[in-house]
C-alpha cells in the first residue's frame, strides 16, 4: 500500500477540519518548494490567493477571494485570481469543486493527476477530501475500458456529513 492508501487526518471527527494558520504555513512552504523545484514564480498574488483559500477551510469562489484580497482603492480583479488559481490547481495545491465552482486547499501533497474524492455536505457546506487507492485503481480500469482520457480525476459526492446527521437526530 502506498502513502495514498490511507489518510491520516480523516480519523478525526468529521468537522475537525485541519485548517488555520499552521496548515496555511505548511501549504505555502510546500508551494514555495514546488515553485523553486520547477523554476516557476510563486508570485505575491499566487501566495495570497493560496493563503486566503487555506485560511477559509471551506470552498471559496474566485470572486470571494478577489474581494478578500482587495483593499480600499486597490481592487484585485477576479480574472487575476482565476489565473493564480489555475497555477495552484495545476500543481495540486488547491482543488476546484465543480459543483460549487469554488476552491479548497489540498493538504495531501498528491500529484495533480491523481484522483480525489470530495464529500460535500449540503447542510453545513463542509468539504472533506479523501483519497482511496481502491477508487484510484477502479477509476483507472473504468477509464481504460471506456478509452477515456480524463482532464481531471475528481469525484464529488453530495450529502450530509456525520456531524449534521447527529444534529438532525438530536432535534
Ligand atoms: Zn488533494
Ligand atoms: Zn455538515
Amino acid at each position: 500500500m502506498d502513502e495514498h492508501g490511507t489518510c491520516g487526518h480523516h480519523d478525526h471527527a468529521p468537522h475537525d477540519h485541519a485548517h488555520g494558520p499552521g496548515r496555511t504555513a505548511d501549504l505555502v512552504a510546500r508551494a514555495e518548494r514546488l515553485a523553486q523545484d520547477l523554476g516557476l514564480q510563486f508570485t505575491a498574488l499566487r501566495r495570497r490567493t493560496l493563503e486566503v483559500v487555506a485560511d477559509e477551510g471551506r470552498p471559496l469562489g474566485a470572486y470571494d477571494i478577489a474581494e478578500r484580497l482587495s483593499a480600499p482603492g486597490k481592487r484585485v480583479a477576479a480574472v487575476s485570481v482565476y489565473r493564480a488559481l489555475d497555477f495552484l490547481t495545476e500543481h495540486g495545491l488547491v482543488h476546484r469543486i465543480a459543483s460549487r465552482n469554488a476552491f479548497v486547499p489540498c493538504e495531501h501533497g498528491h500529484g495533480a493527476g491523481e484522483s480525489a474524492v470530495f464529500l460535500i455536505c449540503r447542510r453545513c457546506g463542509s468539504v472533506d477530501e479523501t483519497i482511496s487507492a481502491e477508487i484510484e485503481r477502479s477509476l483507472d480500469r473504468t477509464l481504460a475500458q471506456a478509452g477515456f482520457k480524463p482532464a481531471s480525476r475528481i469525484v464529488e459526492i453530495e450529502g450530509e456529513c456525520g456531524a449534521c446527521q447527529g444534529r438532525h437526530e438530536a432535534e
